[in-house]
Formats: C-alpha cells, structure tokens, sequence
C-alpha cells in the first residue's frame, strides 16, 4: 500500500479512535446518571452490582474496539497495514474500506469463525474481572 493510501486510512482510523473515546466517555455519564436515578428504588448493594456489570459490558466492547483500531494505527506507523495477521496476505482495500481495523483477510476471518477453538488469537484474559 502506497503512503497516500496509508494516510487516508490512518485518518479514517484516527476519527474511529476519538469517536469511540467520545463513547466512553458518554456510556460512563450515562451509567453514573442512572445510578443516581435508581438509587431510591433499589438498595445500594444491588446498585453497585449492576452498575458495575453494566460498566463492565460497555467497556469490554469498546475496549476491544479501541485496542483494533490502536493495532491498526501502529501497523500503519510500521508499514504493515493491510497485512493480514494470519496468512499474512494483503487484505483486499474493498474490505479495509468496510472495517478499516480489520486484523485480518476476509477467507481467515470466516475459518477462525468455523473453527473458534483452533486459534489462539485470542487473548481474553486481558478482559477478565481481576
Ligand atoms: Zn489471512
């Protein structure tokens, strides 16, 4: 992929990025705004268990997000954007365009999905509860 192609898609990239921390931040305003509003009808234990789940759950998915779209960043920072992480084909640009995050080609993705247990891509126990 030539540098005027790289730029374009880190642009794309970097709007996802502030758009997602934009996100965050607005799912967290909304999980302590709603706190407040049910903390008279139920009691303060029960709150604080199901806002932290519900914190936890927002999180997770936006974390991943991010931690895609950081990985595409940096790949683009080291020349290897559009690489796919397992063959490590050339991801086709009409996919990179679709989900300009992606990891990985398109015949890849849908053999992790037949197989899930094959792949030890990934790492979840980042995202266990401590
Ligand atoms: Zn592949």
């Amino acid at each position: 992929m030539n540098k005027k192609k790289a730029d374009k898609f880190r642009s794309i990239l970097e709007s996802i990025r502030t758009e997602l921390l934009g996100d965050v931040e607005k799912s967290n305003q909304n999980v302590r705004a709603s706190e407040t509003e049910q903390m008279a009808d139920i009691s303060d234990d029960a709150a604080r268990t199901y806002n932290r789940q519900l914190e936890g759950e927002i999180g997770n998915q936006e974390w991943q997000r991010l931690k895609q779209v950081d990985l595409a960043i940096k790949k683009i920072e080291e020349g290897e954007y559009g690489i796919c992480s397992q063959c490590e084909e050339p991801i086709p640009e009409a996919r990179l365009q679709v989900v300009p995050f992606t990891e990985f080609c398109t015949q890849c993705l849908s053999e992790m999905e037949k197989n899930p247990k094959a792949t030890d891509l990934n790492d979840e126990e980042t995202f266990e509860e401590a």
